[in-house]
């Protein structure tokens, strides 16, 4: 009988290693550089898709709530104006600002969107036990890409900054859209803390088996996909791909070390006029003033809104 063994290759340091078995609480560890190898799920296996299923459903009710309705209503000389999430982008579009509103869309609308509706095609017909969707390994693909793209935290920190900016000027009134977008944040964390990856990609694509003992010969390179971290026999001669998820496999590039000491190097650099320097200079009633990064935490901590 083939016997399939759990080997994992550490995504820190790239040793391989086998995993025996799962502590009952806890995680396994690299036994080199201790980064975590596989985590025990906070939800138990079983019912993994089920629970994150539910939280996808609920994140999905919070952001069309969060676009539907205002963030914030600002009432000055008896005016009152309510801003929607989609009010502002087309505010910013029709003002000749259409890469500030492209990039906007993009990170607080298109990119939680895309992900929470990747997901929901994919986990419901999993969570019925039905055949995984057409080209479920691609937009689990997709979706892993833009999450990194769905910054909901840089907008609700801009938004507080604006609220107590503003109300130096104007009432302001948060709306119901800015305590559902809170709420969306926290069920995105929780949905990426929860979902078991390792069991969806076995879920989704579950022709694919482990690495077999036998068929490795001395000499076999193997390599972590860094998309679905499924371990491959690759040949560095020409182009792999990922038998799981299909993605070409990337090898650490040539001087790994001496490129990450000087990318290391040029971002300790620009760290530093990062914070010294204004990020925006705002001209109101003829007066003009550059706010830094520490000069917006500073104004933020003394307030006394927040
Ligand atoms: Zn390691
Ligand atoms: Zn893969």
């Amino acid at each position: 009988m083939t016997q399939y063994i759990p080997v994992t290759m550490c995504h820190d340091c790239g040793l391989l290693q086998q995993i025996s078995h799962m502590p009952e609480d806890g995680a396994v560890q690299c036994c080199r550089c201790d980064a975590t190898l596989r985590k025990r799920q906070r939800v138990e296996p079983a019912k993994s898709i089920e629970h994150t299923l539910a939280l996808v459903i609920t994140a999905l009710v919070l952001l069309i709530i969060s676009n539907v309705y205002p963030i914030i209503q600002v009432e000055t000389e008896g005016h009152e104006i309510a801003a929607t999430l989609f009010g502002c982008v087309k505010y910013l579009f029709s003002n000749e600002m259409e890469f500030l509103a492209g990039l906007i869309f993009l990170t607080t609308i298109g990119a939680p969107l895309i992900q929470l509706t990747g997901l929901l095609y994919i986990l419901l017909p999993v969570n019925f036990n039905r055949m995984p969707p057409y080209y479920a390994p691609q937009i689990y693909h997709l979706v892993r890409i833009i999450t990194s793209w769905s910054m909901l935290e840089v907008l609700m920190l801009g938004i507080l900054v604006s609220v107590v900016k503003l109300s130096a000027m104007a009432t302001v009134v948060p709306s119901i859209a800015l305590w559902t977008l809170a709420l969306l944040m926290i069920f995105i964390a929780a949905i990426l803390s929860d979902l078991d990856t390792e069991m969806l990609w076995e879920k989704i694509s579950p022709r694919i088996r482990a690495v077999e003992l036998e068929k490795l010969k001395r000499g076999t390179q193997l390599t972590n996909c860094h998309n679905c971290h499924f371990l491959c026999t690759v040949s560095p001669a020409h182009e792999s791909c990922c038998p799981r998820c299909n993605v070409t496999i990337h090898f650490r590039k040539p001087d790994s070390l001496n490129r990450c000491t000087a990318l290391l190097i040029a971002a300790s650099v620009l760290y530093i006029p990062a914070n010294l320097l204004p990020v925006m200079v705002v001209t109101s009633f003829g007066k003009t003033e550059g706010d830094t990064i520490i000069n917006g935490v500073m104004y933020l901590a003394t307030s006394g809104d927040l």
